[in-house]
């Protein structure tokens, strides 16, 4: 169940793991918890959303449009948008 910190999408710029770490970003003024691998590369969390559903951040962003986000969670396959109602 702990497995939910780890994401499954790896590192985009050396394919390593990567783990749902507190207070890494933004860097240099670090206050918030973001998806970070084993040789401290950085996930913008805004691409991380947390799903509805299940709660984790494991989600990839899909597309966005209009100030909104399309998500996928890679752990339940749950659909959802960021922000979540339309304005
Ligand atoms: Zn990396
Ligand atoms: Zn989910």
């Amino acid at each position: 169940m702990e497995n939910s910190i780890l994401r499954t999408a790896p590192c985009a710029e050396c394919g390593a793991e990567m783990m749902w770490t507190q207070n890494v970003w933004p860097p240099g003024a670090e206050t918030s918890a973001a998806y970070r691998c084993l040789n401290g590369h950085l996930a913008d969390p805004s691409t991380t959303r947390q799903c509805p559903k299940c709660g984790v951040h494991d989600t990839t962003l899909v597309t966005s449009a209009t100030g909104q986000q399309f998500f996928r969670c890679a752990q339940c396959g749950e659909p959802f948008t960021f922000p979540r109602s339309p304005p």
